[in-house]
């Protein structure tokens, strides 16, 4: 059974790497952008150009209107939703709590927390069977952060990223018995954009001496984790918290 997947925050980095993959287990992707539109068209063509059928959708996860017309699109253009993963995501440079404006809290908690919320909400309403679907999986990427608390760094972001932990746990639990499993993925520090976003592009090679691995992770190496996920290998599994981050 042809089944489709929404990937937010999937035109760069890891969503880019689990939408790639995604598409190679089978899934019907949608590849949601907020602003880089050739970015996820060049996702989209080698999705196709390997075969697979994806489409690009853009919406940002702070405004509710846009999810709910991603969503709307996905049921109309893909076939049945079969997962989501709550990728997209935010840093900002570096500050210490005494110095966070309300408004860079605000970008943060809505862009982190209440976004994946609402994607969570308009996927279990269809993926549960107590909704008359079929079932299906839901993983979000948390971070290493969420149990380290980045002091001097960005704690707001560290406290999205525990807020996404709880909400996997509980979600779980709501929905183990309606064949939606919740799992999360907590990635440590990654060769992506999001560290330029955050005011230091070569953050991963200046920390990776503070993991016991000694290196920074690839965005495939999340993708892997994320894949297993939502794959039946780990039919077993739901509430959990899987640390990809080099030991740290
Ligand atoms: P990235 O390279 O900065 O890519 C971010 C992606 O999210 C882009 O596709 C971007 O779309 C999209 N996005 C940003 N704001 C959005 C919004 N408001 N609405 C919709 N899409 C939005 O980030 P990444 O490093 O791959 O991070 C992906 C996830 O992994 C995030 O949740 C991040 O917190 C988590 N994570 C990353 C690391 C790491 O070291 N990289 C470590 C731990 C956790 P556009 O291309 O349109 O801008």
């Amino acid at each position: 059974m042809e089944r489709s997947i929404i990937v937010t925050g999937a035109s760069r980095g890891i969503g880019r790497a689990i939408a790639l993959g995604a598409a190679t287990e089978g899934y019907q992707v949608c590849v949601n952008y907020a602003h880089n539109a050739e970015a996820a068209r060049e996702v989209i063509s080698l999705i196709e150009a390997a075969g697979g059928t994806a489409i690009a959708v853009q919406a940002d996860m702070t405004k509710e209107a846009d999810i709910l017309l991603m969503f709307e699109t996905v049921d109309q253009e893909l076939a049945p939703l079969g997962a989501l993963v709550n990728n997209a995501g935010i840093v900002d440079k570096a500050a210490k709590v005494s110095e966070m404006s309300l408004e860079r809290l605000e970008r943060m908690f809505t862009t982190n927390i209440t976004g994946p919320f609402l994607c969570a909400r308009e996927a279990v309403k269809r993926l549960s069977t107590a909704h008359g679907g079929k079932g299906g999986g839901i993983v979000n990427i948390s971070s290493v952060t969420a149990k380290l608390g980045s002091p001097n760094e960005y704690v707001d972001y560290a406290a999205s990223k525990a807020a996404i932990d709880a909400m996997t746990m509980g979600l779980a639990k709501e929905v183990a018995a309606e064949g939606v499993r919740v799992n999360a993925v907590r990635p440590g520090v990654v060769y992506t954009d999001i560290h330029a976003s955050g005011g230091e592009p070569n953050r991963v090679d200046r920390v990776k001496s503070m993991v016991p691995m000694q290196r920074g992770g690839e965005a495939a190496e999340i993708a892997d984790a994320t894949l297993w996920l939502l794959s039946d290998k780990s039919s077993y599994v739901t509430g959990s918290l899987i640390d990809v981050s080099g030991g740290r």
